[in-house]
């Protein structure tokens, strides 16, 4: 045992639990094949105009990163019709929910999450020593109100998520503008919609709208989840430049790296093709559904590119055959619902095995 003294926080934080990959399962199975349908990726993958960029490779590499993103900036902001001062980039949205507690977050001060949630809010709030005040969901969904009620005199921060993850449920119009209104003006408000591209158009509302009434709001989006480059990191927010300025102080200058500042560009620029990925991954989640339903299997309905299916006590089994057959799955209890599993939607081919494997298995452990 190493003498080095770590400071004792640290010790109490919730581990990171990682999915394996795709190689680890091809090892363990012996497999040719493998789907990882477990980490919400977006599988139909990055628009072609990265792959055409990139086909004579990137020379670039010596010199370090535009670290104020210019070109990616001006390119966003005309897109979304914001400020440039008012977006922030990082390393992954994960590295701008940190950046936000370390800004905002002390021994005094509280953050509101639902509960279940995305687990980077608790850490980056346990890491700053912050209490951390956790609502349960009601019947699957953020419940605004109970959030609402019990912020207190210390509430410094309340992130909420649309689509939710693992849910995949939505906040509503009327909700979030409840929020909005109800909410002390310095408490920090996080919309994290890091699949909101996946949400139809008569469920959405605009909330980039809202950033020039409510100087509280911030919106994290990424391009890890439509734009298909999870692997390049990168994700932005949001919201008042001064907020967004002070939250930017904190910072290493350098963690967006150059191929993901172009990747994202050129995402950017590529509308038809990601809007083509969206509607085949919308269509065949309700394939997914319907199948579902014809089976008698619970799920909940699902507004982005994973769903949660029930899967009963014997989970952890189901779990364990899908991979011997080379499909990933993330098993409900690390994300709080332990009789259930969250599953991608794929490429049709591959959903339709899984769908069917899953119905197969399904059956056999619930009979
Ligand atoms: N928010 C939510 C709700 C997520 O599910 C994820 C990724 N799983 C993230 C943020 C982080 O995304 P990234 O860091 O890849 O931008």
């Amino acid at each position: 045992m190493a003498n080095i003294k770590i400071k004792p926080w640290i010790s109490s934080l919730p581990d990171y639990i990682p999915g394996g990959t795709i190689e680890d399962i091809k090892e363990r199975y012996n497999l040719k094949e493998v789907h990882k349908l477990s980490s919400n990726e977006n599988i139909y993958g990055p628009s072609p105009k990265i792959i055409e960029y990139f086909k004579n490779g990137f020379k670039d590499m010596k010199y370090y990163p535009d670290s104020y993103c210019r070109k990616l900036r001006k390119k966003l902001s005309e897109k979304l019709g914001v400020n440039e001062d008012s977006i922030i980039f990082g390393n992954g949205t994960d590295q701008i929910i940190e950046m936000v507690c370390d800004a905002i977050l002390c021994r005094d001060s509280n953050v509101i999450v639902p509960n279940p949630t995305f687990l980077t809010y608790e850490k980056s709030a346990l890491k700053n020593d912050a209490e951390v005040i956790k609502i349960p969901l009601n019947d699957f969904r953020q419940d605004i109100e109970a959030i609402v009620k019990c912020v207190n005199k210390n509430t410094a921060v309340i992130f909420l998520t649309s689509p939710h993850n693992p849910t995949g449920t939505i906040i509503t119009k009327e909700e979030i503008e409840y929020a909005l209104k109800n909410i002390r003006n310095d408490i920090l408000i996080v919309l994290d919609e890091a699949y909101i591209e996946f949400v139809p158009a008569e469920y959405k509302f605009d909330s980039l709208k809202y950033l020039k009434q409510y100087d509280n709001l911030l919106v994290m989006r990424t391009f890890s989840k439509v734009y298909g480059i999870a692997g390049l990191r990168i994700g932005y927010g949001l919201g008042d430049s001064e907020v967004i300025s002070d939250i930017t102080k904190l910072m290493q200058p350098f963690v967006v790296n150059s191929v993901a500042q172009i990747a994202a560009m050129l995402s950017l620029e590529d509308d038809e093709s990601i809007g083509r990925n969206v509607k085949t991954i919308i269509n065949e989640k309700e394939k997914l559904s319907k199948r579902l339903i014809q089976e008698n299997i619970q799920f909940v309905k699902s507004y982005s590119n994973f769903i949660l299916i029930k899967t009963g006590s014997k989970s952890i089994k189901i779990i364990e055959e899908l991979l011997k057959r080379g499909f990933m799955v993330r098993g409900g209890e690390f994300l709080g619902f332990p009789e259930y599993i969250r599953v991608s939607i794929s490429l049709p081919e591959i959903n339709k095995m899984f769908t069917e494997l899953f119905i197969n298995l399904y059956k056999e452990y619930n009979s």
